[in-house]
Protein backbone atom coordinates (compact mmCIF):
# COMPACT_ATOMS: atom_id res chain seq x y z
CA UNK A 1 0.00 0.00 0.00
CA UNK A 2 1.17 3.53 -0.93
CA UNK A 3 3.84 5.00 1.65
CA UNK A 4 2.25 8.51 1.94
CA UNK A 5 -0.74 6.48 3.68
CA UNK A 6 -0.62 6.73 7.67
CA UNK A 7 0.85 3.49 9.04
CA UNK A 8 -2.53 2.66 10.95
CA UNK A 9 -4.46 2.75 7.87
CA UNK A 10 -1.71 0.87 5.99
CA UNK A 11 -1.98 -1.49 8.87
CA UNK A 12 -5.53 -2.54 8.36
CA UNK A 13 -4.63 -2.98 4.67
CA UNK A 14 -1.75 -5.01 5.13
CA UNK A 15 -2.11 -9.11 4.49
CA UNK A 16 -5.38 -9.21 2.57
CA UNK A 17 -4.57 -11.15 -0.02
CA UNK A 18 -6.62 -10.60 -3.34
CA UNK A 19 -9.97 -12.30 -2.18
CA UNK A 20 -12.90 -10.09 -1.80
CA UNK A 21 -12.97 -10.93 1.98
CA UNK A 22 -11.85 -8.59 4.17
CA UNK A 23 -9.58 -11.12 6.44
CA UNK A 24 -7.64 -14.19 4.59
CA UNK A 25 -9.20 -17.25 4.75
CA UNK A 26 -7.42 -19.73 7.08
CA UNK A 27 -5.22 -22.38 4.70
CA UNK A 28 -4.61 -25.54 6.70
CA UNK A 29 -2.45 -27.07 4.27
CA UNK A 30 0.86 -29.38 4.08
CA UNK A 31 0.58 -30.70 0.58
CA UNK A 32 0.68 -28.48 -2.37
CA UNK A 33 0.05 -30.69 -5.93
CA UNK A 34 1.49 -29.85 -8.75
CA UNK A 35 0.35 -30.51 -12.75
CA UNK A 36 3.31 -31.36 -13.92
CA UNK A 37 7.14 -32.43 -13.24
CA UNK A 38 8.16 -29.37 -15.11
CA UNK A 39 6.20 -27.36 -12.80
CA UNK A 40 7.24 -28.87 -9.69
CA UNK A 41 10.88 -28.39 -10.82
CA UNK A 42 10.38 -24.66 -11.73
CA UNK A 43 9.17 -24.30 -8.36
CA UNK A 44 11.61 -25.89 -6.72
CA UNK A 45 13.99 -23.38 -8.58
CA UNK A 46 12.12 -20.45 -7.66
CA UNK A 47 10.89 -21.04 -4.48
CA UNK A 48 14.04 -19.32 -2.62
CA UNK A 49 13.68 -16.00 -4.20
CA UNK A 50 10.52 -15.69 -4.40
CA UNK A 51 7.10 -16.57 -2.99
CA UNK A 52 5.49 -19.36 -4.21
CA UNK A 53 3.10 -22.35 -2.94
CA UNK A 54 4.94 -25.96 -2.36
CA UNK A 55 4.88 -26.80 0.50
CA UNK A 56 2.86 -26.23 3.90
CA UNK A 57 6.53 -25.11 5.88
CA UNK A 58 7.20 -23.24 3.48
CA UNK A 59 4.00 -21.02 3.85
CA UNK A 60 0.90 -20.89 3.61
CA UNK A 61 -2.13 -17.61 1.99
CA UNK A 62 -2.57 -17.91 6.13
CA UNK A 63 2.01 -17.29 7.29
CA UNK A 64 1.89 -14.95 4.06
CA UNK A 65 -0.60 -12.18 5.31
CA UNK A 66 0.55 -12.67 8.47
CA UNK A 67 3.93 -12.27 7.71
CA UNK A 68 3.17 -9.01 5.22
CA UNK A 69 1.40 -7.35 8.07
CA UNK A 70 4.25 -7.80 10.85
CA UNK A 71 7.12 -6.79 7.89
CA UNK A 72 4.91 -3.67 7.77
CA UNK A 73 4.62 -2.84 11.32
CA UNK A 74 8.39 -2.89 11.17
CA UNK A 75 9.21 -1.60 8.08
CA UNK A 76 11.54 -4.51 7.05
CA UNK A 77 11.95 -6.34 4.04
CA UNK A 78 10.75 -10.07 4.82
CA UNK A 79 10.15 -11.92 7.71
CA UNK A 80 9.23 -15.30 8.93
CA UNK A 81 7.04 -16.42 11.66
CA UNK A 82 7.99 -19.49 14.43
CA UNK A 83 6.32 -21.21 17.14
CA UNK A 84 7.14 -19.33 19.99
CA UNK A 85 8.91 -15.78 20.47
CA UNK A 86 11.84 -17.40 21.98
CA UNK A 87 11.83 -19.75 18.93
CA UNK A 88 12.16 -16.62 16.65
CA UNK A 89 15.15 -15.33 18.90
CA UNK A 90 17.10 -18.45 18.98
CA UNK A 91 17.26 -19.98 15.25
CA UNK A 92 17.28 -16.02 14.29
CA UNK A 93 20.86 -16.44 16.44
CA UNK A 94 21.67 -19.64 15.64
CA UNK A 95 21.45 -18.35 11.62
CA UNK A 96 24.47 -16.03 12.31
CA UNK A 97 26.43 -17.90 14.87
CA UNK A 98 29.13 -20.75 14.64
CA UNK A 99 31.20 -22.26 17.17
CA UNK A 100 34.41 -19.83 18.29
CA UNK A 101 31.71 -16.85 18.07
CA UNK A 102 31.03 -14.31 20.46
CA UNK A 103 27.87 -12.31 21.33
CA UNK A 104 27.20 -9.44 23.16
CA UNK A 105 23.49 -8.73 25.24
CA UNK A 106 21.74 -6.49 27.16
CA UNK A 107 22.35 -6.80 30.95
CA UNK A 108 18.60 -6.41 30.74
CA UNK A 109 17.71 -8.99 28.29
CA UNK A 110 15.20 -11.15 28.75
CA UNK A 111 15.83 -14.17 30.90
CA UNK A 112 15.17 -16.87 28.53
CA UNK A 113 17.27 -15.16 25.92
CA UNK A 114 20.00 -15.26 28.71
CA UNK A 115 19.95 -18.84 29.65
CA UNK A 116 19.89 -19.52 25.87
CA UNK A 117 23.29 -18.28 25.72
CA UNK A 118 24.46 -19.62 29.14
CA UNK A 119 23.38 -23.54 27.98
CA UNK A 120 22.67 -24.18 24.13
CA UNK A 121 25.14 -21.32 22.32
CA UNK A 122 28.15 -22.33 25.18
CA UNK A 123 27.14 -26.09 24.44
CA UNK A 124 28.39 -24.99 21.04
CA UNK A 125 31.42 -23.55 21.86
CA UNK A 126 29.55 -19.56 21.30
CA UNK A 127 30.63 -16.86 24.40
CA UNK A 128 28.82 -14.23 25.39
CA UNK A 129 29.27 -11.00 27.47
CA UNK A 130 26.71 -9.04 28.73
CA UNK A 131 26.63 -5.17 28.48
CA UNK A 132 25.29 -2.55 30.38
CA UNK A 133 21.15 -1.85 29.77
CA UNK A 134 21.95 1.26 28.43
CA UNK A 135 24.85 0.60 25.79
CA UNK A 136 27.25 2.76 27.32
CA UNK A 137 30.77 0.96 26.73
CA UNK A 138 29.56 -0.80 24.34
CA UNK A 139 32.58 -0.40 21.72
CA UNK A 140 35.40 -1.85 24.93
CA UNK A 141 33.52 -5.05 24.52
CA UNK A 142 33.63 -5.84 21.01
CA UNK A 143 35.98 -9.31 20.59
CA UNK A 144 37.74 -10.28 17.20
CA UNK A 145 35.05 -12.90 17.00
CA UNK A 146 31.87 -11.11 17.85
CA UNK A 147 29.37 -11.17 15.53
CA UNK A 148 25.86 -10.52 16.81
CA UNK A 149 25.01 -7.06 19.25
CA UNK A 150 21.74 -8.65 20.92
CA UNK A 151 19.56 -5.36 21.88
CA UNK A 152 16.57 -5.59 23.87
CA UNK A 153 15.04 -2.36 24.38
CA UNK A 154 13.39 -1.36 26.64
CA UNK A 155 14.96 -3.78 28.52
CA UNK A 156 13.13 -6.19 30.47
CA UNK A 157 11.95 -5.25 34.01
CA UNK A 158 13.53 -2.09 34.40
CA UNK A 159 13.10 -0.78 30.80
CA UNK A 160 16.35 0.57 30.22
CA UNK A 161 16.45 2.63 26.65
CA UNK A 162 20.12 3.01 24.53
CA UNK A 163 20.16 4.77 21.89
CA UNK A 164 20.01 2.59 19.01
CA UNK A 165 21.35 4.35 16.44
CA UNK A 166 24.63 5.23 17.91
CA UNK A 167 25.22 1.34 19.49
CA UNK A 168 24.46 -0.04 15.27
CA UNK A 169 26.52 2.55 14.32
CA UNK A 170 29.22 1.51 16.45
CA UNK A 171 28.53 -2.76 15.90
CA UNK A 172 28.79 -1.59 11.75
CA UNK A 173 31.65 -0.55 12.07
CA UNK A 174 33.18 -4.07 13.28
CA UNK A 175 30.86 -5.87 11.13
CA UNK A 176 28.45 -7.14 13.66
CA UNK A 177 24.79 -8.08 13.55
CA UNK A 178 22.02 -5.93 15.10
CA UNK A 179 19.28 -7.84 15.92
CA UNK A 180 16.99 -6.26 18.24
CA UNK A 181 14.01 -7.91 20.51
CA UNK A 182 11.11 -5.76 19.99
CA UNK A 183 8.54 -7.25 21.80
CA UNK A 184 7.92 -4.09 23.78
CA UNK A 185 7.08 -2.23 21.05
CA UNK A 186 6.13 -4.57 19.13
CA UNK A 187 6.72 -2.83 16.09
CA UNK A 188 4.37 -0.17 16.27
CA UNK A 189 6.38 1.57 19.79
CA UNK A 190 9.42 1.03 18.60
CA UNK A 191 10.94 0.13 15.06
CA UNK A 192 14.27 -1.34 15.22
CA UNK A 193 14.79 -1.81 11.47
CA UNK A 194 14.25 2.21 11.14
CA UNK A 195 16.84 2.49 14.24
CA UNK A 196 19.66 0.43 13.08
CA UNK A 197 19.30 -2.97 13.32
CA UNK A 198 19.45 -6.03 11.00
CA UNK A 199 16.64 -7.98 12.57
CA UNK A 200 13.80 -6.93 14.40
CA UNK A 201 12.34 -9.96 16.60
CA UNK A 202 8.93 -9.57 18.43
CA UNK A 203 7.40 -12.30 20.63
CA UNK A 204 3.56 -12.35 18.51
CA UNK A 205 2.30 -14.03 21.67
CA UNK A 206 2.29 -10.64 23.52
CA UNK A 207 0.48 -7.22 21.93
CA UNK A 208 0.34 -8.83 18.43
CA UNK A 209 -2.07 -11.72 19.68
CA UNK A 210 -3.28 -9.32 22.11
CA UNK A 211 -5.70 -12.06 23.67
CA UNK A 212 -3.55 -13.94 25.56
CA UNK A 213 -4.88 -17.43 23.57
CA UNK A 214 -1.85 -17.78 21.35
CA UNK A 215 2.00 -18.35 20.89
CA UNK A 216 4.18 -17.25 18.01
CA UNK A 217 7.13 -15.36 17.25
CA UNK A 218 8.01 -13.49 14.15
CA UNK A 219 11.78 -12.36 12.96
CA UNK A 220 12.06 -9.58 10.63
CA UNK A 221 14.98 -8.93 8.67
CA UNK A 222 16.41 -5.70 6.39
CA UNK A 223 17.75 -7.10 2.98
CA UNK A 224 21.21 -7.88 4.00
CA UNK A 225 20.14 -10.34 6.86
CA UNK A 226 17.34 -12.33 4.74
CA UNK A 227 19.55 -14.84 3.01
CA UNK A 228 21.10 -16.21 6.31
CA UNK A 229 17.67 -15.88 7.92
CA UNK A 230 15.99 -17.58 5.21
CA UNK A 231 18.29 -20.13 5.11
CA UNK A 232 17.90 -20.94 9.06
CA UNK A 233 14.47 -21.15 9.48
CA UNK A 234 14.36 -24.10 6.86
CA UNK A 235 16.93 -25.87 8.08
CA UNK A 236 15.48 -25.76 11.56
CA UNK A 237 11.95 -26.60 10.44
CA UNK A 238 10.06 -23.26 11.60
CA UNK A 239 6.62 -22.44 10.70
CA UNK A 240 3.30 -21.67 12.06
CA UNK A 241 -0.14 -23.28 11.91
CA UNK A 242 -2.70 -21.31 9.32
CA UNK A 243 -5.51 -21.19 12.49
CA UNK A 244 -2.79 -19.00 15.21
CA UNK A 245 -1.69 -17.32 12.00
CA UNK A 246 -5.09 -16.10 11.48
CA UNK A 247 -5.89 -15.29 15.19
CA UNK A 248 -2.81 -13.36 15.19
CA UNK A 249 -3.74 -11.06 12.08
CA UNK A 250 -6.71 -10.60 13.96
CA UNK A 251 -4.88 -9.11 16.80
CA UNK A 252 -2.67 -7.19 14.29
CA UNK A 253 -5.60 -4.83 13.57
CA UNK A 254 -6.59 -4.06 16.63
CA UNK A 255 -3.27 -3.42 18.37
CA UNK A 256 -2.70 0.44 17.82
CA UNK A 257 -5.73 0.81 19.55
CA UNK A 258 -5.07 -1.32 22.19
CA UNK A 259 -1.65 -0.31 23.05
CA UNK A 260 -2.86 3.51 23.17
CA UNK A 261 -5.28 2.47 25.65
CA UNK A 262 -2.75 -0.06 27.63
CA UNK A 263 -0.10 3.01 27.35
CA UNK A 264 -2.43 5.78 28.78
CA UNK A 265 -3.95 3.70 31.49
CA UNK A 266 -0.53 2.52 32.33
CA UNK A 267 1.05 5.93 32.68
CA UNK A 268 -1.91 7.04 34.97
CA UNK A 269 -1.05 4.06 37.34
CA UNK A 270 2.74 4.72 37.08
CA UNK A 271 2.33 8.50 38.40
CA UNK A 272 0.37 7.15 40.59
CA UNK A 273 2.87 4.61 42.19
CA UNK A 274 5.33 7.14 42.17
CA UNK A 275 3.61 8.99 44.80
CA UNK A 276 2.83 6.21 47.49
CA UNK A 277 4.46 6.20 50.69
CA UNK A 278 5.53 2.26 50.26
CA UNK A 279 7.46 2.70 46.80
CA UNK A 280 10.78 3.85 46.17
CA UNK A 281 10.97 3.75 42.56
CA UNK A 282 8.71 3.06 39.19
CA UNK A 283 10.22 1.58 36.46
CA UNK A 284 8.87 3.61 32.85
CA UNK A 285 10.32 4.85 30.26
CA UNK A 286 7.33 7.26 29.53
CA UNK A 287 7.55 8.91 33.12
CA UNK A 288 9.06 12.44 32.43
CA UNK A 289 11.83 11.84 35.42
CA UNK A 290 13.13 8.01 33.91
CA UNK A 291 16.67 8.17 32.70
CA UNK A 292 15.61 6.51 29.21
CA UNK A 293 12.72 9.05 29.40
CA UNK A 294 14.56 11.36 26.70
CA UNK A 295 15.65 8.52 24.48
CA UNK A 296 12.33 6.98 24.66
CA UNK A 297 10.94 10.23 23.75
CA UNK A 298 12.88 10.36 20.96
CA UNK A 299 12.38 6.52 19.54
CA UNK A 300 9.63 5.04 20.59
CA UNK A 301 5.64 5.94 19.43
CA UNK A 302 3.88 5.64 22.68
CA UNK A 303 4.16 3.50 26.00
CA UNK A 304 2.51 0.13 26.33
CA UNK A 305 1.16 -1.79 29.64
CA UNK A 306 4.24 -2.58 31.24
CA UNK A 307 5.39 -1.16 34.66
CA UNK A 308 7.78 -1.96 37.40
CA UNK A 309 8.09 -0.76 40.83
CA UNK A 310 10.97 -1.21 43.62
CA UNK A 311 8.94 -1.10 47.10
CA UNK A 312 11.13 0.64 49.59
CA UNK A 313 13.59 -1.50 51.49
CA UNK A 314 12.12 -1.63 54.80
CA UNK A 315 9.89 -4.18 53.03
CA UNK A 316 10.92 -7.79 52.57
CA UNK A 317 10.80 -10.11 49.67
CA UNK A 318 8.06 -11.71 51.79
CA UNK A 319 6.29 -8.80 51.86
CA UNK A 320 6.85 -8.17 48.62
CA UNK A 321 4.97 -11.33 47.63
CA UNK A 322 2.11 -10.03 50.02
CA UNK A 323 0.81 -7.22 48.35
CA UNK A 324 0.65 -9.84 44.76
CA UNK A 325 -1.28 -12.18 46.44
CA UNK A 326 -3.10 -9.36 48.06
CA UNK A 327 -4.08 -8.19 44.36
CA UNK A 328 -7.39 -9.41 42.81
CA UNK A 329 -7.48 -7.83 39.02
CA UNK A 330 -3.92 -8.59 38.54
CA UNK A 331 -3.68 -12.27 37.15
CA UNK A 332 -0.46 -14.13 38.76
CA UNK A 333 1.35 -15.46 36.03
CA UNK A 334 4.03 -14.77 33.24
CA UNK A 335 3.49 -13.59 29.84
CA UNK A 336 1.82 -10.22 29.00
CA UNK A 337 0.32 -7.97 26.34
CA UNK A 338 -3.31 -9.53 26.58
CA UNK A 339 -6.23 -7.58 27.51
CA UNK A 340 -6.14 -8.38 31.40
CA UNK A 341 -3.66 -7.01 34.56
CA UNK A 342 -0.95 -9.33 35.41
CA UNK A 343 1.67 -9.26 37.77
CA UNK A 344 4.73 -11.60 38.60
CA UNK A 345 7.12 -10.96 41.47
CA UNK A 346 11.17 -10.69 40.04
CA UNK A 347 14.52 -11.47 40.57
CA UNK A 348 16.66 -8.99 39.48
CA UNK A 349 19.42 -9.65 42.01
CA UNK A 350 19.56 -13.44 41.11
CA UNK A 351 19.83 -12.48 37.41
CA UNK A 352 21.60 -9.46 37.00
CA UNK A 353 25.11 -9.58 36.50
CA UNK A 354 26.48 -5.76 36.06
CA UNK A 355 24.68 -4.00 38.78
CA UNK A 356 24.29 -4.88 42.63
CA UNK A 357 20.48 -5.31 43.47
CA UNK A 358 21.05 -7.10 46.49
CA UNK A 359 20.83 -3.49 48.13
CA UNK A 360 17.49 -2.56 46.36
CA UNK A 361 13.92 -3.30 47.58
CA UNK A 362 11.72 -5.92 45.85
CA UNK A 363 10.99 -5.28 42.56
CA UNK A 364 7.24 -6.38 41.12
CA UNK A 365 6.55 -6.40 37.70
CA UNK A 366 2.93 -5.60 36.44
CA UNK A 367 0.97 -5.57 33.30
CA UNK A 368 -1.92 -2.94 33.03
CA UNK A 369 -4.51 -4.49 31.22
CA UNK A 370 -7.63 -3.02 29.38
CA UNK A 371 -9.88 -2.88 32.56
CA UNK A 372 -11.09 0.50 34.09
CA UNK A 373 -7.75 2.35 35.07
CA UNK A 374 -9.98 3.65 38.37
CA UNK A 375 -10.20 -0.09 39.61
CA UNK A 376 -6.57 -1.24 39.30
CA UNK A 377 -5.78 1.88 40.82
CA UNK A 378 -8.33 0.90 43.64
CA UNK A 379 -6.96 -2.68 43.89
CA UNK A 380 -3.28 -1.87 43.89
CA UNK A 381 -4.01 0.31 46.87
CA UNK A 382 -5.34 -2.13 48.62
CA UNK A 383 -2.71 -4.32 47.94
CA UNK A 384 -0.02 -1.72 49.19
CA UNK A 385 -2.25 -1.36 52.31
CA UNK A 386 -1.25 -4.55 53.64
CA UNK A 387 2.20 -3.31 54.37
CA UNK A 388 1.40 -1.46 57.37
C1 LIG B 1 7.69 -13.19 26.12
C2 LIG B 1 8.93 -12.68 25.57
C3 LIG B 1 9.68 -13.44 24.68
C4 LIG B 1 9.35 -14.87 24.31
O1 LIG B 1 8.09 -15.05 23.78
P1 LIG B 1 7.33 -16.46 23.92
O2 LIG B 1 6.33 -16.42 22.82
O3 LIG B 1 6.75 -16.49 25.29
O4 LIG B 1 8.36 -17.53 23.71
C5 LIG B 1 10.82 -12.88 24.16
N1 LIG B 1 11.22 -11.64 24.51
C6 LIG B 1 10.53 -10.89 25.36
C7 LIG B 1 11.02 -9.53 25.70
C8 LIG B 1 9.37 -11.38 25.93
O5 LIG B 1 8.70 -10.64 26.81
Amino acid sequence: MSESKKRSTRLLRTGRNHSGWVNAPVSRASTYVFDTVEAWRDTRKRRDTERLPSYGARGTDSTYALEDAIVELEAGHRGFLFPTGQAAIAVTLLAFLKPGDHILLSDASYEPVRNFCKHQLADLGISHTFYPPDGSGIEALIQPNTKILYVECPGTITYDMLDLPLVSAIAKRHNLWVIADNTWGSGWLYQPLSLGADISITAVTKYIGGHSDLMMGASVANERAWPALQKATYGFGQTVGADDAFMALRGVRSMPIRLQAHGESALRVAQWLQARPEIAHVFCPALPDDPGHALWKKHCLGMNGLISFELKTQYSQRQAEGVIDALELFGLGASWGGFESLVIPTDLAGTRVLTDWRQRGAVVRIHIGLEDTDDLIADLKQALETLS
